[in-house]
């Protein structure tokens, strides 16, 4: 016991699909409990509905779709409802709400023989907001698309050295102060890194400044391309 310890606090993070295994027992292991437990309710405003996984038709029909991006996918415009969706994601601890939300952008990210040779990395969050959360709820949306054959997951590509503030209220110079140099690419992921076809996973986009960062560490690490894929997006006109 005494001569494991050190081992395992200096043991590496390999570049690999950690936590897949755990979220797909809690999804296929414990959902017959919670359907038990907790009868369905959309998960936006809370009405019941048929079946666990899914929103009611109110706010299925008040999503809306953004206009075309090549560079920043998203099948959804960041308002009311989806932005319920995101808080929930976010606070709630829902992993089927990852399933839906991963479901609904898998739709959006085109399907094709550059599949193969996609990576899905996630934004990544600091590890202290990782503890006070208990997951990433970013990286739970990049193993959701991978399940959906949208690409292989890296879901430890990228981290953030620095614990930065809400963004949210910072003009566009002091968002690239803030985050100047807090994400950086995982050493032990390089390798899978050079040559790839990036898709960084997150799930709004607004600013744009955390994906910038992250772009430019992946590029500068060899990738071959970034394009951003979040579930929903603010419209800035
Ligand atoms: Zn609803």
């Amino acid at each position: 016991m005494a001569r494991a310890l050190p081992r395992l606090r200096s043991a590496r993070k390999p570049c690999d699909t950690l936590g897949v295994s755990v979220v797909n027992k809690l999804n296929s292991g414990l959902r017959p409990l919670l359907d038990l437990v907790y009868p369905p309710t959309c998960p936006s405003c809370g009405v019941a509905i048929a079946e666990h996984g899914g929103i009611c038709s109110t706010c299925w029909n008040g999503l809306e779709v953004p206009s075309e991006d090549t560079q920043v996918i998203a099948p959804y415009i960041y308002n009311e409802i989806s932005r319920e969706l995101v808080l929930k994601l976010k606070h709630g601890g829902k992993f089927s709400l990852a399933a839906l939300m991963g479901r609904m952008m898998a739709t959006a990210l085109e399907n094709g023989a550059t599949d193969e040779n996609r990576l899905l990395v996630p934004v990544p969050l600091h590890r202290l907001r990782i503890w006070e959360r208990g997951y990433n709820q970013a990286a739970l949306l990049a193993t959701e698309l991978a399940k959906h054959g949208k690409g292989q997951v890296c879901l430890n590509a990228l981290k953030r050295r620095k614990r930065t503030p809400s963004l949210g209220g910072l003009g566009r110079s002091e968002r690239q102060r803030v985050l100047s140099g807090a994400i950086t690419v995982n050493a032990a992921c390089r390798e899978k890194l050079s040559g790839r076809k990036i898709v960084l996973v997150d799930d709004v986009y607004t600013s744009g400044a955390t994906s910038s960062a992250c772009t430019s560490a992946l590029l500068e690490a060899g990738a071959k391309s970034v394009k951003v894929l979040c579930f929903a997006r603010v419209e800035t006109d």
